[in-house]
């Protein structure tokens, strides 16, 4: 059983975070959701001769040597995650539609993102950001998001709306902090297919157009 508890590292940022609890807030997961994380590690893959094969939602077992086409064990999955988080983080792609949604919603809410990208890429992370027009505050989480969910809810008063492409992350903030509105978001196509709407997920979207419709949308609902 993984741990939902909040890290001091993970505490020690959400503690320099300057948020106003009365207007709503929408926290966003990064891979996989406003960056588009299989593209660029496919691409990282092929230049280090490797390639995925996506039989399901895990990149354990789907990643594979190009020459023998044998899947290379956990250890080397974690091995080449790590190479793809020092050596791309700066340059990966952003999914299609999010600096717009997300530059719309942000006239009616703060944004932040959560993001399980390893801490010593922070600062690479935060440039991505900015080249892509999505200047807004970034937490490196560790672990599941629960912990860091719960320590936000309990000071926050307006609505606060959580998006990720993990289910497990969805179901952590469900159990800590289950007053967030869950949104389940699957860029990639491929990925999309391969999994099925999160059990503790409110609602799936896969396209940012629609997650700014269904919170427009439900922000009016709740008279904000
Ligand atoms: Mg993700």
């Amino acid at each position: 059983m993984e741990d939902d508890s909040l890290h001091d590292d993970v505490l020690s940022q959400l503690e320099d975070l300057r948020l106003t609890p009365q207007r709503p807030l929408i926290v966003s997961d990064a891979d996989e959701v406003i960056f588009a994380f299989v593209r660029s590690l496919e691409g990282f893959l092929l230049d280090n001769g490797h390639f995925m094969d996506l039989q399901s939602f895990a990149l354990r077992g789907n990643i594979r040597d190009a020459k023998t086409r044998e899947a290379v064990s956990a250890e080397m999955v974690k091995s080449l995650l790590g190479d793809f988080f020092s050596e791309r983080t700066e340059q990966i792609e952003p999914v299609d539609g999010a600096a717009e949604a997300l530059a719309a919603l942000s006239e009616r809410a703060q944004i932040l993102v959560l993001s399980n990208v390893p801490l010593d890429q922070i600062s690479a992370r935060r440039r991505a950001l900015v080249k892509n027009g999505m200047d807004y505050p970034l937490i490196a989480n560790i672990g599941r998001k629960g912990g860091a969910m719960a320590y936000l809810a309990e000071r926050h008063e307006a609505p606060i709306f959580f998006l990720d492409d993990i289910p497990h992350n969805i179901s952590s903030v469900a159990q800590k902090a289950e007053e967030v509105t869950r949104l389940h978001f699957i860029a990639d196509h491929r990925l999309r297919d391969l999994l099925g709407a999160a059990d503790d997920a409110h609602v799936r979207i896969d396209d940012w157009p629609g997650v700014r419709r269904y919170i427009e949308d439900s922000l009016s609902q709740q008279g904000y």
